[in-house]
């Protein structure tokens, strides 16, 4: 007979911290105490204050009395227990399900999404939780993620494809180049380490040719590396010029006077707009370059020698015929026509001042050209042509064909080292 707290009863205490079937209701109490009171009768009080009982699978029972002193002995069938407490073991909130389908509760620490359900998020215990290279996302065995090629996925890809959020077999993970313990999949490794366009070149391409025609909706893009890339001084040899991709270096050289233009015009304005995106905050605004190094970009780019006044022209046509796109003509035309205008006032600034230095200039190559009559150099008098005059650094550029150079020149520099002294200006050949 057992009763709460019957008077003359033997008091006890359940341990059931070592049990592994702990009852959820007080019904699953009754039936415990109905299995455990026969087993209890034939215990002696006197031999020990806690006694442990084997129930096999199921774990341990700890009985615990209280009052051994005062127990009857040896008990009976009438003799009355009062249980006055339950031990139980610790409460785990968030168990292993892995430790669960082999009947233990383990705290676990870790998500596994495979192991969830609509309820409630599935759990993985320390000694069951996998973890893959590159992320902190846990899973258990069962639920190692896997790759696009279904086999076990060895680590998770970082790359700005992925974004951790994928995870790739060993076949298909490429190191970073300096650090092989950092993986990514193919196409992320190929977006962060694109390949130089040179052919044999194991440099990354991190550079992207900007080489864009006002139609394109965007640049050519093709990957350069720093050694393999040119720079189209078109900004003066201070800034970085636009970067250009093998082939579009040579394009440039056959190219007309105004697809050059066209093409400044397109990569200023390309770099207009990327430099007032969000990401490039405080950077410097990009302006078109003064007409002074666009001239020099068609002398050393395609070989023509224009004066300032068609330069100048180029510019205007190209404005002219953009205004006539108008808005079909997209946000490049439009960031385009605004540098233009931009550009205008520094265009007619340049121009005069061309003009002004051009007539001096021309005073300076026509006596240089009465000096050569004079000392009887006539073909030399006759062949050499007038390129520039640069008024602050007062020199005479002109132009000499390649047979002629040599005597223009003269043995150790010395003709034209009598013409510059008797000239008061410094005098330099174009280079052809
Ligand atoms: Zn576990
Ligand atoms: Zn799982
Ligand atoms: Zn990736
Ligand atoms: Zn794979
Ligand atoms: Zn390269
Ligand atoms: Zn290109």
């Amino acid at each position: 007979m057992t009763t709460a707290h019957a008077a003359g009863s033997v008091p006890v205490m359940l341990d059931l911290r070592a049990h592994r079937r702990v009852p959820a209701s007080a019904d699953g109490y009754v039936e415990l105490w109905q299995r455990l009171e026969p087993v209890l009768l034939g215990v002696d009080p006197r031999s020990g204050p806690r006694i442990r009982l084997d129930f096999g699978d199921e774990g341990e029972v700890g009985v615990w009395f209280l009052s051994p002193a005062t127990a009857p002995v040896p008990f009976s069938a009438d003799t009355p227990f009062s249980v006055r407490g339950v031990l139980e073991p610790p409460r785990v909130r968030y168990p292993c399900d892995t430790c669960r389908a082999a009947g233990a509760t383990v705290y676990a620490p870790f998500l596994c999404a495979g192991c969830g359900t609509k309820e409630r998020p599935g759990r993985v215990c320390d000694a069951h939780a996998v973890f893959l290279d590159g992320g902190l996302r846990a899973s258990c065995a069962r639920h190692v993620p896997v790759c696009d090629c279904g086999r076990p996925a060895r680590a998770w890809c970082g790359g700005p494809r992925c974004r951790s959020g994928r995870a790739w077999c060993e076949q298909h993970l490429r190191p970073h180049p300096g650090d092989s313990s950092v993986l990514y999949c193919a196409d992320c490794h190929t977006d962060r380490f694109p390949a130089c366009e040179r052919q044999g070149c194991q440099a990354t391409g991190h550079i992207r040719c900007e080489h864009r025609l006002l139609g394109d909706s965007r640049a050519c893009g093709r990957r350069v590396c720093a050694e393999h890339v040119t720079r189209w001084q078109i900004y003066g040899s201070r800034s970085r010029g636009l970067a250009l991709c093998g082939r579009h270096q040579g394009v440039l050289r056959g190219s007309a006077p105004e697809d050059l233009v066209a093409l400044i015009v397109a990569g200023t304005a390309a770099r207009s707009e990327t430099r007032r995106g969000p990401r490039t905050g405080g950077r410097r605004a990009a302006f078109l370059p003064r007409l002074g190094i666009v001239r020099h970009i068609f002398i050393n780019t395609c070989n023509r020698v224009l004066d300032m006044g068609t330069v100048d022209g180029l510019f205007v046509g190209l404005q002219q015929d953009l205004r006539r796109r108008g808005k079909g003509g997209g946000h490049l035309v439009e960031t385009a026509l605004r540098l233009l205008d931009e550009q205008a006032a520094a265009r007619r600034e340049d121009v005069q001042r061309f003009r002004d230095s051009h007539e001096e200039g021309r005073g300076h190559f026509a006596r240089l050209r009465t000096l050569l009559q004079q000392s009887g150099r006539h073909e030399l008098a006759d062949a050499v042509t007038f390129s520039d005059y640069r008024r602050k650094s007062n020199i005479l550029f002109v132009r000499v064909p390649p047979e002629l150079r040599s005597r223009f020149i003269g043995t150790q520099g010395a003709v034209v080292k009598e013409l510059r002294t008797r000239l008061g200006i410094n005098i330099q050949l174009e280079r052809e």
